[in-house]
């Protein structure tokens, strides 16, 4: 016989509040708990998934079926936003240290993709050569502006204040 496990009736997990015990059991003879998200729909959560404990790494339980998949997708979603602020940040880096050798027109593109859709705009500019070695301005969903044979690269005007001399092996 399983032990009867400690009341967990009011306690709050995240979204969570345990509403009142259930008779199930999981296989290792942990207490299921009828908990109500503050949404207002219920899931029934094993008791070994109700923690406070953040910094574990098993998973926890925290919110009904619903919002636990909302909460992933805005997870999702900072990642992202994280992820391309550090695009943007690159590029102004890159973008600063090139100034004078490219076009200032450039430097006044749009710094990334999502950047230019933000902005209603079509070209942007990282500051970085494409996989042919160019430096020129990109278009969205059209790739680089040299290889599209629209604007030359700034290659040749660069080259000879270029200190980096890893991407040019090939
Ligand atoms: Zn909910
Ligand atoms: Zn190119």
């Amino acid at each position: 016989m399983p032990s009867q496990p400690r009341n967990r009736v009011g306690e709050i997990y995240g979204r969570l509040t345990v509403v009142r015990a259930s008779g199930r059991r999981t296989k290792s003879g942990n207490a299921f708990w009828w908990c109500r998200c503050s949404c207002g729909r219920e899931r029934e959560v094993p008791g070994d998934k109700l923690s406070k404990n953040t910094a574990r790494k098993k998973p926890v339980i925290t919110a009904c079926l619903v919002c636990s998949r909302e909460l992933q997708v805005e997870g999702v979603c900072a990642k992202n936003d994280r992820e391309e602020r550090q695009r943007r940040d690159n590029a102004e880096r890159q973008r600063e240290a090139l100034k004078g050798q490219v076009p200032d027109s450039w430097l006044r593109l749009p710094l990334t993709d999502a950047h230019a859709r933000e902005l209603g705009q079509v070209l942007f500019f990282r500051g970085s050569c494409c996989l042919r070695g160019h430096l020129a301005p990109y278009r969205i969903n059209g790739g680089c502006l040299a290889c599209a044979g629209q604007k030359p690269s700034a290659h040749t005007t660069l080259r000879p204040n270029n200190t980096s001399s890893a991407e040019r092996r090939s």
